[in-house]
C-alpha cells in the first residue's frame, strides 16, 4: 500500500536533515528518505568540522542569511543541549587584490561585520604557527569558527525525530514522479505519496533531477589530518581557523581539536567524479602534495605527511552559488542543490527555506540569487 505524507524528503545528509526539522516544528507530516545510514561518511557532510563565517567573500549577499543562520545554530545548540559551535576566529591570508581578502572586507564593510585586520608583523607575532608571504594581507575575523559537522546533522535529525518526523534510511529513492495531488516516490522498498517534494540529494542530485539538465559538476575531494607538534594550534590555546589564498590554489583549516593533529585541506581541485556511488575513497600522492607543500611554506609545526584521511565530494554549480528554487515545471518540487564546496554552515538557514518553498510555496528568505533561472545555469 502507497503510504502518503504532506511532504518527502529526498536524502538526510547536511540540507536534508535540517528541511526535516524545520517541517516537522512546524507540524508537518514529515519523512525523510535516506539511502545510506543515518551516520554515514558516503556524502559531503562527516569529517568533523566546516568553517563557518559572516563576511562572506563569495558574495555580499550571503550575508543576511548568515545572520539567520547563526540565530538558527545558537536555537538548535540550545534545543539539543549539544556543543555545535565553536567560534574561535578565521585568519584569512592571502593576494590583498585577490578573491578572499577583499571580498570579506566589501561583506565585512557592506554588513557591519567585525573583522581585524592586523599589519604582516602584527600577524606574525599574534599567529607564530603560521608563516606568510611578504606579498599578502591577513585580515581576521573574530566571530567566524567552525561547526561540529556530524553533531549539527545529528540534532537536525534528532529535532525532526522528536517533533513527529518519520525517517527511513537504507532506502533508495529510484525514481519520483509529479501526481494530480503532489508527488509519488517509488523507492527499493516501497511507493509513497505527499503533497510536495524536497531533493536534498547532494552529489547524487544531478541524478535524480536530470529532466532539469542541471550544469552540476561533482569532485572528489580528500581530508586530510596531519601531526601537529606545540600548542600553537591548539584551540585551547585561542588557535583560529585558516583560510590562505595562494596564486593557483586555496587551503584551508582548522585548529587542533585532539592536540595531536591538524585538519588541513585544499579548497580548490579536486578531480570529476562520474558516479558518486563509486568514489575512490584511497589517498594517493597526488592527493597529498599541494596540502603538503602548503604546509612546508606556511605551517612550521605541521607534518606535510597526512597520519589519516577521509573522502568526500563538493557538487558545483557554474558560478559556485546554490540552488535553493522550485522545479520550474512541477512547483510542487523544491531543490537545494550545488551547494559548491561551501554550504554546511547554511544548512540551518537553507533548511527553513526548503521548507516554506514546500509548505508556503515561498519564502521571506532573501534567496532570489540561488534561483535556478539564473544566466549561469541557462545553457
Ligand atoms: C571536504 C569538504 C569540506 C567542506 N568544508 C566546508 C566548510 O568549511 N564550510 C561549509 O559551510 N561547507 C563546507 N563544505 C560543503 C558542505 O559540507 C556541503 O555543501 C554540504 O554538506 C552538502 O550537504 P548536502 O545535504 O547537499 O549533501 P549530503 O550531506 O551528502 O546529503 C545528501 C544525502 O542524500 C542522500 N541521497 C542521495 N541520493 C539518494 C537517493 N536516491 N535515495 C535516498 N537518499 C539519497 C545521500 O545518501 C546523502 O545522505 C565542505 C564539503 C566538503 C566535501
Amino acid at each position: 500500500m502507497t503510504k502518503t505524507y504532506d511532504c518527502i524528503v529526498l536524502g538526510v545528509g547536511g540540507f536534508g536533515s535540517a528541511a526535516l526539522a524545520h517541517l516537522a516544528r512546524r507540524g508537518v507530516r514529515a519523512l525523510g528518505i535516506e539511502r545510506f545510514d543515518l551516520d554515514h561518511e558516503q556524502g559531503s557532510s562527516h569529517g568533523e568540522t566546516r568553517i563557518i563565517r559572516k563576511a562572506y567573500f563569495e558574495h555580499p549577499d550571503y550575508v543576511p542569511l548568515l545572520f539567520r543562520a547563526y540565530d538558527l545554530w545558537q536555537e538548535l545548540e540550545q534545543e539539543s543541549e549539544k556543543e555545535l559551535l565553536n567560534l574561535c576566529g578565521l585568519m584569512i591570508a592571502g593576494p590583498p587584490d585577490g578573491e578572499a581578502v577583499p571580498g570579506a572586507k566589501l561583506a565585512a564593510q557592506r554588513y557591519g561585520i567585525d573583522i581585524e585586520e592586523p599589519t604582516l608583523a602584527e600577524a606574525r607575532a599574534r599567529f607564530p604557527g603560521f608563516r606568510f608571504d611578504d606579498a599578502h594581507a591577513v585580515l581576521v575575523e573574530p566571530d567566524a569558527g567552525f561547526l561540529h559537522v556530524e553533531a549539527s546533522r545529528q540534532a537536525h535529525v534528532e529535532t525532526a525525530l522528536a517533533h513527529g518526523a518519520t525517517i527511513q534510511a537504507n532506502e533508495a529513492v529510484l525514481e519520483w514522479q509529479p501526481t494530480a495531488n503532489g508527488v509519488q516516490l517509488r523507492t527499493n522498498r516501497g511507493k509513497y505519496d505527499a503533497a510536495s517534494l524536497i531533493v536534498t540529494a547532494g552529489a547524487w542530485a544531478g541524478r535524480l533531477l536530470a529532466d532539469l539538465s542541471i550544469p552540476l559538476e561533482v569532485v572528489r575531494k580528500p581530508i586530510l589530518w596531519h601531526g601537529v607538534s606545540g600548542n600553537e594550534y591548539d584551540v585551547t590555546n585561542g588557535a583560529p581557523g585558516f583560510y590562505f589564498e595562494t596564486t593557483a590554489h586555496a587551503f584551508y583549516g582548522f585548529p587542533s581539536l585532539d592536540g595531536k593533529t591538524i585538519k588541513a585541506c585544499e579548497h580548490t581541485g579536486g578531480a570529476v567524479v562520474d558516479d558518486p556511488s563509486q568514489l575512490d575513497r584511497e589517498i594517493h600522492p597526488s592527493d597529498i602534495e599541494p596540502v603538503a607543500n602548503f604546509i612546508r611554506q606556511s605551517m612550521p609545526g605541521v607534518q606535510p605527511a597526512p597520519a589519516r584521511h577521509s573522502m568526500c565530494m563538493y557538487t558545483h554549480t557554474p558560478d559556485h552559488h546554490f540552488i535553493v528554487d522550485r522545479h520550474p515545471q512541477w512547483p510542487q518540487v523544491v531543490i537545494g542543490a550545488g551547494f559548491s564546496g561551501h554550504g554546511f554552515k547554511f544548512t540551518s538557514v537553507l533548511g527553513e527555506a526548503l521548507a516554506d518553498l514546500a509548505v508556503d510555496g515561498k519564502t521571506e528568505l532573501p534567496i532570489g540569487f540561488l534561483s535556478l533561472g539564473r544566466e549561469a545555469l541557462v545553457k
